[in-house]
């Protein structure tokens, strides 16, 4: 505290030589100007911290790949800020400021630079839920939001199970809407490491979607109904340990529902780090596989879980395996396009992002390896290279 006060005693030594009726108009100035420069609604915004961010000279700028793909100020994290400054303060309301709300690939990139620890995606999310709570919702993503809710899952006509019947195991693992409905060969490739490795396995009988599109389009109250469905279930398994191929669901789980007042009970592992367990203990061996692979870290994984050496210790412990690394590589990756649900408010400037890191990629190796089926996807779509997940490589070189 005397420290605090001892940081701003120069304030009062400058002021302490005005003239009393200058004093005054200070002091006045100072105790109302926060207020006049904060919205005064209690908005789910945190409107403070949006502020800051508006009048940062966007020292993160050179590090957003949205702002490269766009070249438009507007499109600058800190420009973003400022219109949702103005969208907190009603100042506007148009359909281009709505929109500008949702472009942004969630890839947290912006944080590693920023004096004050923010994500861009974070400070947008708040913005989202007060656009819910005020009707001005972009249609496209109610419809998207009511499609969820409908049908438990993102993609239409979508299964929500692997098919499989549930057993008692020592493993749940959970598939995602992804991999269930676009990357099924992923969740095949990961069952049968497991197999393989002497763990028994359980899926649950019908799977709900994480929630995260619901939590990153600002629908709190739909999540919030999603994620205490999901820890009853998951709980129901009976397992104390499960794994997801999708670095977005481990997050969502792990720590987005323990924020939301729905922790889970069981220990959420992606798969990579729970291959390397494997590995480690001998559960896992390989024989030779003579193969040339570049890694790309997914920004969820590598930015929001921290999970960068896993992986790579995985694949370096097939012998013949040799990984490439791309310039922007482990916590400084470059998004895929595919973040933030980008391919669905902006597919324009999705594709832009994809091509330029693909272009990155495909220079190092012909095949891209990933732990993330959105990011499988999206480098599937350009065909320059082969994309493969991790888990199937590790089948590939197991004995
Ligand atoms: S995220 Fe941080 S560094 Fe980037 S513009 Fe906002 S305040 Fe500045
Ligand atoms: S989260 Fe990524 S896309 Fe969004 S503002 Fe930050 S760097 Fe840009």
């Amino acid at each position: 505290m005397l420290e605090e006060f001892k940081k701003y005693l120069w304030v009062a030594k400058a002021i302490s030589r005005l003239t009393l009726s200058t004093q005054k108009e200070v002091v006045i100035r100072f105790l109302t100007a926060k207020k006049k420069y904060l919205p005064e609604d209690n908005p789910k915004a945190q409107v403070e911290d949006i502020l800051k961010c508006a009048l940062c000279p966007n020292m993160c700028r050179f590090d957003c790949p949205v702002l490269q793909a766009a070249k438009s100020e507007t499109y600058s994290p800190a420009g973003r800020a400022r219109i949702a400054y103005l969208l907190e303060m009603g100042r506007v309301s148009s359909h281009d400021a709505v929109e500008l709300m949702y472009a942004c690939a969630a890839c947290s990139a912006c944080q590693q630079w920023c004096p004050f620890d923010f994500s861009v995606d974070d400070l947008l999310m708040g913005v989202r839920r007060d656009l819910v709570d005020r009707n001005l919702v972009p249609e496209t993503l109610m419809d998207i939001k009511d499609q969820i809710v409908r049908t438990r899952t993102i993609y239409q006509n979508s299964r929500t199970s692997l098919g499989l019947e549930p057993r008692k195991a020592d493993i749940l693992y959970v598939a995602g809407c992804t991999v269930l409905n676009k990357e099924r060969i992923i969740a095949q490739t990961a069952m049968k490491i497991l197999e393989k490795a002497g763990i028994t396995v359980t899926t649950l009988p019908e799977e709900w979607c994480c929630g995260a599109p619901l939590n990153l389009l600002g629908f709190e109250d739909d999540f919030k109904k999603f994620a205490a469905h999901n820890a009853d279930s998951i709980k129901k398994s009976g397992c104390k340990k499960m794994i997801c191929s999708c670095p977005e669901c481990v997050y969502t789980f792990k720590e987005v529902y323990a924020k939301e007042g729905h922790p889970l009970q069981v220990e959420v592992m992606h798969t990579s780090e729970y291959f390397l367990e494997l590995i480690e203990q001998g559960k896992i061996q390989f024989k030779e596989l003579q193969r040339d692979l570049v890694y790309h870290d997914p920004c969820v994984l590598a930015r929001k879980l921290h999970i960068t050496e896993q992986p790579r210790k995985v694949l370096e412990a097939i012998p013949g395996v040799s990984v490439k690394e791309p310039p922007l590589t482990k916590e400084h990756t470059r998004c895929c396009g595919i973040g933030g649900l980008l391919a669905i408010t902006n597919p324009e400037l999705s594709v832009t992002l994809l091509r330029a890191r693909d272009s990155e990629l495909c220079k190092l190796a012909d095949t891209v390896v990933t732990a993330c089926p959105a990011c499988k996807i999206a480098f599937k779509r350009t065909r320059n290279a082969e994309s493969r997940d991790l888990s199937e490589i590790v089948l590939e070189g197991m004995n």
